[in-house]
């Protein structure tokens, strides 16, 4: 095998067990199905499934559009955000290279290391913050999650705007995966600025893990060099079942107003119980929490959690070791989740 293959170091995911029957914490899905719209919505296109989808999915862009009230032609539409950022990535940040911040999204260094774009970070501060200061001056591309990956801390739309007009040439993506549980989405910056890209997914907030939808936002002139690389690549990307679901998920606010509604709430609850079993967390605008306790390293508490039926995510990079990242799920979930924290706590003190 070709050596440069060889030396690839994949993206890890967070685990997947098939069958087993884990509480699920660990890979920030919505702890709630997709609503009676979307399945109908996905079920209709099954009798279809002998045809091609439709290589423009005009008809997610345009739901797309009209939540976020911009042109369809400024909507690109992808299998996940996972392969709108690697196209992103292949197609419009190789000339200059890449930076984003040392703890953010794990895919993006791997991605960089796929297409051999350069890649570099700038680190965070003591807190996890993102200073954009350290971003001022810098040639590079910036990517950047907001909220970010594992941490949750949101960067207000004034610092995001101040790296997008530094430099009119760079390009800006910011990826808002987790954006809709309390983050402003810089979708309103467009009209402004031709450098931003503005990524976003179905996974987190719509229900749609699993249906693999995701989008990215950005001037007409994006959109479009997005698409002819689509068009070079998989034209098909998005199946007929997908493409249904994810407008659906678009149209049917009232569920995904009730359903943010509740992991914020529930993101309350988990981050006042934790705090008050001793736990330290960061200021999550996601629908996750990262927290730690003295005494108990991340990698530990991850496996014990696992040992008793609770999976949640410990993350390898060093200054993440004393931390696990929990999805904030449904209240019940929850409530296990504590419960079983509560009996690590009682062994560690030597009772029962
Ligand atoms: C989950 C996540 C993604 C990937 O989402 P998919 O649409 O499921 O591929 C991208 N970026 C960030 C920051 C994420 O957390």
């Amino acid at each position: 095998m070709d050596e440069r293959l060889k030396a690839l170091k994949p993206y890890v995911p967070g685990e997947q067990p098939q069958g087993a029957s884990y509480i699920k914490l660990n890979t920030n899905e919505s702890p709630f199905p997709p609503s009676e719209k979307v399945l109908e919505a996905a079920r209709a296109q099954a009798k279809d499934l002998n045809l091609y989808s439709d290589p423009q999915a005009k008809a997610l862009c345009a739901s797309v559009a009209a939540y976020y009230g911009v042109r369809e032609s400024q909507v690109f539409v992808g299998n996940g955000s996972d392969e709108v950022l690697a196209l992103i990535f292949y197609g419009l940040l190789r000339e200059r290279g890449v930076v984003s911040s040392d703890i953010s999204y794990g895919f993006y260094p791997v991605f960089a290391q796929l297409f051999c774009i350069d890649y570099k970070t700038v680190e965070v501060s003591e807190d996890f913050s993102i200073d954009a200061r350290r971003f001022a001056g810098l040639k590079q591309n910036i990517v950047i999650a907001n909220p970010n990956a594992q941490t949750g801390l949101y960067l207000p739309l004034s610092d995001i705007e101040s790296l997008v007009c530094e430099d009119k040439d760079r390009i800006v993506v910011v990826d808002e995966a987790y954006c809709d549980f309390g983050g402003q989405s810089a979708v309103c910056m467009l009209n402004e600025y031709k450098n931003l890209i503005v990524v976003g997914t179905l996974s987190k907030s719509r229900q749609l893990a699993g249906g693999r939808v995701g989008f990215a936002i950005a001037s007409e002139e994006i959109a479009e060099d997005l698409n002819r690389i689509k068009f070079c690549f998989n034209p098909y990307n998005l199946n007929r079942m997908s493409i249904a679901a994810g407008k659906a998920a678009f149209e049917d606010i009232v569920y995904f107003q009730k359903t943010t509604e509740a992991i914020v709430e529930n993101r309350a609850y988990l981050s006042q119980r934790l705090e008050s079993l001793g736990f330290e967390l960061t200021q999550s605008l996601a629908n996750f929490v990262l927290a730690k306790k003295k005494g108990i390293s991340g990698d530990e508490m991850y496996k014990r959690l696992k040992q008793k039926g609770v999976l949640v995510r410990f993350l390898s990079d060093e200054k993440l070791k004393d931390w696990v990242r929990i999805t904030v799920g449904s209240k019940k979930q929850i409530d296990i989740l504590l419960e079983k924290i509560n009996e690590i706590f009682l062994e560690d003190q030597g009772i029962r």
